[in-house]
């Protein structure tokens, strides 16, 4: 399987080449050359696979450059009931009794109670086995709000090769998130508090990435969401959900995505290409709505950041959807000169772009499948408190976005998956809120907060972000 850049202007490229990588050299992104395509066949032995051997299988399919032998053990070693969930198995699907027909998707038993842990920790693994063959090490430098950079701590910690410099303001965090990150104890992540708040942090990064002497004399990468082997574990849930919802091929069922970088959904969207039977797709937003205003109107218009509203499901306050030029290339016939002239001239230029007389966006829903809709703070309150009431099941802030949207596109007869990204237990303020009463918390999470925290306090200077890289770098950069 080789990989093309959305912009058309770079070579096709190996798996194991784009695995470190964010952007293509001509500024798009990656995706596989054509999406492998699963026959009813097919279909049939992967269902009643174990979640581990039904990601191989899929996995496979766009990993082709990694012994057979040694990618099974590394998606054995991930997926394990140890890692996400104790006994029970793998994104198991949660009826709501309240709600006939429809289920969560339970993807956040993993380390940091969020979603993200089903992709990261596969990349985890992945880049320690990819550093090691190439003898190489690896510098991950981000900045987070919360939960991206708990997720990456917690599949990078203790992993050869790999150190992960995180930047978060200071003081700005809940009291969770910050011992999630800050108690961790290996000498392979630093947490490095800054004197300022989320987009200083993100400045400092990008400052210290746009100095390519350093970036390339330390081995600077990040793992953010544009990384195509987290949009491709992400796949696997997607058939793993399907099948528990299905007894047989001939059914269909829709998936409802909370959704913020549109990177989640657009694993569902690549799992539809594959010819899983998905009827539709359907994208919840938040008050941050600039994706639900696109697949209803066919108009682009992304916020700027200072647009961008601070919600009670933070995780999905993006104005700029970084994954969206994924799906806006297939949905253009994968035309890279379209594309071009839609993100690199348009969008540039007039800050938004409008399909919506374009032959192609009347295809968004018939053949693509894509539908949507957007929730408020008083409808996460609202729903909140009719899945606990309905149901007896308590719900974070962001699958509350994601049931309130999936209501309205519920239809008789097909099953609809809403996809469980986070667990309550981390947003306990806006449950209390709801409910007048706090989530209970896992019992390994218990004394979260009490745990011993090790982070170093910074000034939002570039410099002091530079030569602390530079003094905990002992070997460096050194290619053995
Ligand atoms: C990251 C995240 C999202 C958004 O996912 P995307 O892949 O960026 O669309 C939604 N909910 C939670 C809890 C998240 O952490």
């Amino acid at each position: 399987m080789r990989y093309l850049s959305t912009r058309g202007e770079s070579a096709t490229r190996g798996f194991s080449d784009i695995l470190l990588e964010g952007l293509a050299p001509d500024g798009g992104l990656y995706l596989p050359e054509r999406y492998p395509q699963i026959d009813a066949a097919t279909l049939a032995q992967w269902r009643g696979l174990s979640y581990a051997d039904l990601a191989h299988a899929i996995l496979s399919r766009f990993i082709t450059d990694i012994p057979a032998d040694d990618l099974r053990g590394l998606i054995a070693k991930t997926y394990t009931a140890e890692v996400f969930g104790g006994d029970a198995r793998i994104a198991p699907l949660k009826p709501l009794k309240g709600d006939p027909g429809m289920a969560l998707l339970g993807l956040s038993e993993g380390p940091t109670l969020a979603f993200k842990d089903m992709a990261m920790q596969l990349l985890g693994n992945l880049f320690e086995y990819a550093l090691a063959r190439q003898h190489a090490e690896l510098n991950i430098l981000g900045a987070t709000s919360g939960d991206t950079g708990s997720a990456a701590e917690y599949a990078m910690r203790g992993k050869r090769g790999i150190r992960v410099f995180m930047l978060s303001p200071f003081g700005k965090m809940s009291a969770f998130q910050t011992a999630q990150m800050y108690s961790l104890a290996d000498a392979n992540i630093h947490n490095i508090a800054v004197q300022g708040v989320f987009d200083d942090a993100q400045d400092m990064v990008k400052a210290v990435s746009n100095d390519l002497d350093f970036k390339r004399r330390w081995r600077i990468g990040t793992v953010n969401s544009i990384n195509w082997a987290r949009l491709a574990a992400q796949i696997v849930y997607y058939f793993a959900g399907y099948f528990q919802a299905t007894r047989s091929n001939g059914e269909q069922v829709s998936f409802t995505v909370p959704s913020g970088n549109f990177g989640n959904i657009c694993a569902g969207h690549v799992a539809r290409m594959m010819g899983l039977p998905i009827r539709k797709l359907v994208l919840a937003t938040n008050e941050n709505n600039v994706l639900d205003e696109f697949f209803r109107t066919g108009l682009y218009r992304p916020r700027k950041s200072a647009e961008t509203h601070h919600t009670s499901s933070p995780s999905m306050d993006i104005s700029k959807a970084s994954n969206f030029e994924r799906f806006v290339f297939d949905l253009l016939g994968r035309d890279a000169r379209r594309l071009n002239a839609l993100f690199s001239t348009e969008l540039q230029q007039k800050g938004l772009f409008d399909l919506s007389a374009d032959p192609a966006f009347s295809k968004v829903g018939t053949e693509y499948g894509f539908a949507s809709g957007s929730s408020t703070h008083a409808d996460r309150l609202a729903t909140i408190r009719s899945v606990w009431q309905g149901s007896a099941m308590l719900i974070d802030t962001h699958t509350a976005d994601g049931v309130k949207v999936a209501r309205a596109h519920q239809e008789p007869g097909i099953p609809m998956l809403v996809l469980e990204t986070a667990l309550a237990a981390k947003f306990p303020e806006t449950i209390q809120e709801a409910l007048g009463v706090a989530p209970p918390r896992p019992a390994c999470l218990e004394d979260l907060e009490r745990r011993p925290q090790r982070f170093a306090v910074m000034p939002t200077e570039v410099e002091a972000v530079k030569s602390y890289i530079a003094m905990h770098c002992t070997t460096g950069a050194t290619v053995v």
